[in-house]
């Protein structure tokens, strides 16, 4: 398996720092507003990474943050005299409804910010104890950026250089030692969220956060740490210089980068106001479709959004659903259950359409070659499916589509519809039940239609339901 590292710019071969397992860290939103679909990205791409490398039989442990403490969130909180505490819950839940929706699973841990600052203020002490971080009289601490060696090392820049860049707008009256330096804690300004420390009371600076969050449920080692292309500097050439100073091994064996969604060919960001959120997007199409608009360009290009991209997708996507829908029909109504010889030999010829799947994705996970492998795999089954194939011959081609989709987060199962007859028929026999005064099986009803999303309210009236 090989993986574009950005550290070396090249593709490498995979290799574990522990067989069988990964261990994934992906910057995450700062959460002061609705996700837009630029910030979508990264979650679609890493989310199919992790499934990618789940499929492959790897133990994958995936690291999310939210980064709830910010200038943005503090200036939201202002704007609606509301605290900054409000603002990041009320978006961090947000963003949870639009992963969900794009079927991005939850991180095996998604940490806060705000939750993990004695890790911070422990690696901040650890950073001036070492002589690679400094106090100055305002309560500020910097990192010194020269005291590591290899500063540059992952956006390829070099350290002359980008002093000589930053000379020319140095501030008078500046604190640092060295321009380059850059914040590890700020101290407060008034009404701002703060903590404790011993050099004042303030705020982390954002790369601290990262480097902390990762230690912690990752170890001062990792496989991939990831995100957005322009997250490579400063923030993760920070973070490197953070890790590696703190923990004396290297902090990232695979940095992985995504491209940016553009749109007329600028990056969508909330500062140019280029953007739609996922929230609008949803209100025209089934957010199944965003992530296969997504997963139809190689993650490290940049991608345009357009209608006509997306009505493409939507075409796409729509011929692989009906192609398992009609499976399903003929599965349903098959004449016979067992496979010919010449089914026999189709299966295999059709496995053939997974081995091109796996190589497309093991060649730094192109999922535009893998959606490919899956268009040739509908057409072979549309070609060779009909009312005369028998049950398990398309059932075992149904299987390899779901599975081959399921990889990309692309659902071909559609949930059953819970028909509202059968919510009153459990809700008739909870009645029953309780007029029998077996309370144990009318909760065990009220739990079973809580699973179906289903909700009950007793009132005076009698019992009404809602669907959650
Ligand atoms: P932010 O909330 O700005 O810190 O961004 C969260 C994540 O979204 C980071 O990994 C960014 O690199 C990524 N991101 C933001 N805008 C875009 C875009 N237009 N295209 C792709 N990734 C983006
Ligand atoms: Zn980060």
């Amino acid at each position: 398996m090989k993986i574009f590292n950005t550290l070396t710019r090249s593709k490498e071969e995979f290799v574990p720092i522990e067989e069988g397992k990964v261990s994934i860290y992906v910057c995450g939103p700062t959460v002061y507003n609705l996700i837009h679909i630029g910030n979508a990205r990264p979650m679609i791409v890493f989310d199919t990474v992790r499934r990618y490398f789940e499929y492959k039989g790897y133990e994958v442990n995936y690291v999310s943050n939210f980064t709830d403490v910010d200038d943005k969130i503090i200036k939201a909180a202002i704007e609606e005299g509301v605290t900054a505490d409000e603002i990041s819950k009320r978006y961090i839940a947000e963003c949870k409804k639009d992963m969900e929706a794009l079927n991005v699973r939850p991180a095996t841990k998604h940490p806060l910010a705000t939750e993990e600052i004695d890790g911070m203020l422990q690696m901040i002490s650890t950073l001036i104890n070492k002589g690679n971080a400094y106090p100055v009289k305002d309560g500020t601490v910097y990192f010194r950026t020269r005291s590591f060696k290899e500063y540059g090392k992952l956006s390829h820049k070099n350290i002359d250089d980008l002093e000589a860049g930053h000379r020319s707008i140095k501030v008078s009256g500046d604190l640092k030692e060295d321009p380059l330096d850059f914040v590890l804690w700020k101290p407060k300004k008034e009404g701002e969220p703060s903590w404790q420390s011993p050099w004042s009371d303030g705020r982390p600076g954002w790369h601290i956060e990262c480097s902390v969050m990762s230690k912690k449920y990752l170890g001062d080692q990792i496989d991939i740490h990831a995100g957005g292309e322009d997250l490579v500097f400063p923030h993760h050439e920070n973070e490197i210089a953070q890790s590696e100073c703190c923990n004396g091994v290297e902090f990232a064996k695979y940095w992985m980068h995504n491209g940016f969604l553009k749109i007329n060919n600028e990056k969508m960001s909330k500062s140019l106001g280029n953007f739609f959120t996922v929230r609008d997007i949803s209100e025209k199409y089934d957010l199944q479709v965003l992530r296969f608009f997504m997963l139809s360009a190689h993650y490290r290009s940049p991608l345009n959004f357009s209608d006509d991209l997306m009505e493409a997708a939507k075409n796409g996507l729509d011929r692989i659903v009906n192609c398992a829908e009609q499976l399903n029909y003929y599965a349903e109504n098959a004449k016979t259950e067992d496979l010919t010889s010449e089914e026999e030999t189709l299966l295999s010829e059709a496995k053939e359409f997974v081995k091109k799947y796996e190589a497309a994705m093991d060649d730094d996970f192109n999922t535009a070659d893998a959606i490919s492998a899956i268009f040739e795999l509908v057409k072979f089954a549309n070609q060779n499916t009909s009312d005369d194939s028998s049950k398990t011959f398309v059932l075992e081609l149904r299987k390899e589509l779901v599975m081959l989709s399921d990889v990309l987060g692309i659902i071909l199962e559609k949930e059953k519809e819970v028909l509202d007859e059968d919510i009153e028929a459990l809700i008739a026999e909870r009645q029953a039940a309780r007029k029998e005064k077996n309370f144990q099986r009318a909760d065990e009803i009220r739990d079973e239609l809580l699973n179906m999303g289903i909700v009950l309210e007793d009132t005076r009236e009698g019992v009404k339901w809602k669907r959650a």
